[in-house]
């Protein structure tokens, strides 16, 4: 079939097998142009939520600059008939792919990693093939958990805490610059929106890893947030995520606390703003992006997700590395997203920006195309008019 993206909100419904390859592949390269970032320092390294944005960056630089073997962990839609797979599927098969051409081991397990059966898989596949593991990195990003232990489904919610919030945002798809009006969160909403995207999962993660012994002595856990620019902060940090956010701080303490034991240590990894699926679907952010993204493409230190995430590991998950932390333990690589001159050129930008000037004071066209190439669209080098099999002949 001829795949073109479908595009429904925030989400694109199908996804590009080649170009799902091709932008795992273009990730790949980047890392070995780069150079190694530590020889044999990292032998075992398990990513969770690892078939797209940091996660899966976080996979091709453990593989291609550390020479780790890798076991991830994510949840994926099957190809189906003439429906495409989810572009995780397609990138972890892309990935497992070229880790195996050089001679490296990467395994896949397709299920919902806050399950207590998925723990009890990853744990026995250690085990058996790997024996201890050097790095956890902890990438999940999702709307709802299932609690594994009391059975609730959470849900959370995008609000600002207290009062209601008028802020500006775009319409990604149409490009209108307009103001949204948000309602505070209920109690009841943060408290979900925590369980969801908190640290309880990470501490059940770390519990059972440590319990089942599958942990190597110094071995270190890494979970990401997003703090970012006031410009934001009414409905990021200082909203439900941003709480969520604070969760994550103290569970990545309790798991420092218990990992001690073995020698290990865990932390929390500030990031820069990139688009994600996660991303996306978060109001005010993508305009916040595109005027990001255009002040830092103009200044001329711009970083993709895969370059920002090689950065971390060359320069603070590296053995021996001199961290930039802050106040609260995490390490602070949004450094150069919250420079003085960048924001101060953001914050000049945004209050004058409209539907009108949005191409010329943003980058809306690059918040767009790293969104398509998400789903394996717009990839330099792949003819979109080729029939491909969704199924990549291996489902019936
Ligand atoms: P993403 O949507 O690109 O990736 C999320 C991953 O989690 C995918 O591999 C997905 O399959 C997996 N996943 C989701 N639910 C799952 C489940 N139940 N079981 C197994 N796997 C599951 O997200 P992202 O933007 O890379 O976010 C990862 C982390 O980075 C999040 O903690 C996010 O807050 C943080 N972060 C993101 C940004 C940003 O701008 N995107 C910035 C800073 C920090």
């Amino acid at each position: 079939m001829i795949v073109k993206p479908r595009i429904r909100g925030f989400i694109c419904t199908t996804a590009h097998p080649t170009g799902c390859k091709a932008n795992v592949d273009s990730q790949i390269e980047y890392v070995q142009n780069q150079g190694e970032v530590s020889a044999g320092e990292l032998k075992n390294v398990l990513v969770l939520g690892c078939s797209g944005g940091y996660g899966l960056a976080c996979r091709v630089v453990s593989a291609f600059a550390c020479g780790a073997n890798t076991l991830g962990v994510s949840f994926e839609r099957l190809p189906a008939g003439n429906r495409t797979a989810s572009a995780g599927w397609y990138n972890n098969i892309a990935f497992e792919q070229a880790a195996s051409d050089k001679g490296l081991y990467a395994k896949s397990i397709d299920g919902d990693a806050f399950s207590d059966e998925v723990r009890q898989i990853v744990t026995d596949t250690i085990k058996a093939d790997l024996g201890k593991i050097d790095l956890v990195v902890y990438s999940l990003a999702s709307p709802v958990r299932p609690h594994p232990r009391t059975g609730v489904l959470h849900r959370s919610t995008i609000k600002p805490l207290g009062e209601a919030v008028d802020i500006k945002t775009v319409h990604v798809e149409r490009g209108e610059v307009t103001q949204v009006n948000l309602d505070p969160a209920t109690d009841a909403e943060t408290a979900d929106t925590i369980a969801v995207m908190g640290g309880e999962d990470w501490e059940f993660w770390m519990q059972a890893l440590l319990q089942a012994d599958v942990l190597a002595p110094g071995c270190k856990t890494v979970a990401f947030t997003y703090i970012g620019s006031d410009l934001t902060w009414p409905i990021y940090w200082e909203g439900t995520l941003g709480q969520a956010k604070l969760d994550l701080d103290r569970a990545s303490r309790a798991i420092a606390e218990n990992l001690r034991a073995i020698g290990g240590d865990s932390r929390v990894a500030v990031l820069k703003a990139i688009v994600s699926q996660a991303s996306s679907a978060i109001p005010v952010v993508p305009l916040y992006v595109a005027l990001l993204f255009k002040v830092m493409k103009e200044k001329g230190n711009h970083e993709d997700i895969i370059s920002h995430i090689y950065r971390l590991f060359a320069t603070q998950l590296k053995q021996g590395a001199k961290l930039r932390l802050d106040d609260e333990g995490r390490i602070r690589m949004d450094n150069i997203e919250l420079s003085d001159d960048i924001q101060a050129e953001v914050k000049k930008r945004w209050p004058l920006v409209t539907t009108e000037n949005l191409g010329e004071l943003g980058d809306l066209s690059g918040f767009r195309e790293d969104f398509l190439k998400i789903f394996g669209f717009g990839l330099a080098g792949v003819d979109y008019e080729v029939e491909v099999d969704p199924t990549l002949g291996r489902v019936d």
